[in-house]
């Protein structure tokens, strides 16, 4: 049952008791998962490819088809490399920083399961990160499946030539386009993670996309959830703590609160 709701409207006393308990939650688990999505990225300027502001409004889902781009590998790198230069301009944020210093400073044992395709967690510090939509990157052959890291491919793409692999066949960034399935490894290893947590903290997604959706119910029944997300979401009701609030102002506040040096876990 949700103990609270904080929001930007909340009294400051009771913005500081969501925090305080939210910092709790940290310091008594030995392992954390983050389950993030498009918001964490926005707050880095990057657009929510969903959203009506977003990348859509410009253009069309057809873009990111698997088909589109067998079709027209030509048309989909033009607009691939705008978007590409859009979000690797962009820098991790306080909402990702403070994530990898749960990790580095507070000796948690951390892991992040992201729908966001921009490396942003790893780039944060980040060591374990399950990108469950792929990634930009990175790319793949597609003819012989050999893997390209993005120093490879970037240049080609940003001077307006489809990248090509030396066996000729034209790269595929590794993001997953639409028509194709999740990533096996990295879906598998976000179950596993939500098996093994001892708290879930759900941040920047609605959770309206399956399969990732439905991630949070394979975490363990005891243990605490709590999500950080500007809107309602469907599981607010299951959460002991929502913050319907930025990312960035909310973790780095909590994660703060939260002493230095190993785990002092009760649940280790
Ligand atoms: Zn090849």
């Amino acid at each position: 049952m949700t103990e609270s709701i904080v929001d930007d409207s909340s009294p400051k006393d009771e913005r500081e008791r969501g925090l305080d308990a939210l910092a709790k939650y940290f310091a008594a688990a030995r392992k954390i998962v983050f389950l993030t999505g498009a918001g964490v990225s926005t707050e880095s300027g990057i657009p929510d490819f969903r959203s009506t502001t977003g990348i859509y409004s410009v253009t069309s889902e057809e873009i990111f088809s698997i088909e589109f781009f067998h079709e027209n590998p030509e048309r989909f790198y033009s607009f691939f490399a705008a978007f590409y230069r859009g979000i690797t301009d962009a820098r991790p944020n306080a909402g990702h920083l403070a994530i990898a210093e749960l990790e580095r400073r507070c000796g948690k044992s951390v892991e992040v399961v992201t729908q966001n395709i921009d490396g942003l967690h790893g780039l944060a510090g980040s060591t374990k990160v399950h990108e469950i939509h792929g990634t930009l990157r990175s790319a793949t052959c597609t003819t012989c499946d050999r893997r390209y890291e993005e120093s490879f491919f970037s240049n080609d793409m940003l001077a307006g030539r489809v990248p090509r692999c030396e066996c000729g066949g034209v790269l595929k960034p590794d993001v997953v386009f639409y028509g194709e399935e999740l990533p096996a490894a990295a879906f598998n290893a976000s179950r596993r993670a939500m098996w093994e947590t001892k708290l879930l903290v759900v941040a920047g997604t609605s959770l309206q996309v399956y399969p990732a959706a439905g991630l949070p119910r394979e975490c363990d029944a005891g243990a605490p959830f709590v999500v950080v997300n500007k809107t309602e979401t469907p599981l607010d009701y299951q959460a002991s703590l929502v913050f319907r609030a930025a990312i960035g102002d909310v973790l780095p506040q909590a994660v703060a609160r939260v002493p230095s040096g190993a785990s002092d876990a009760a649940d280790a």
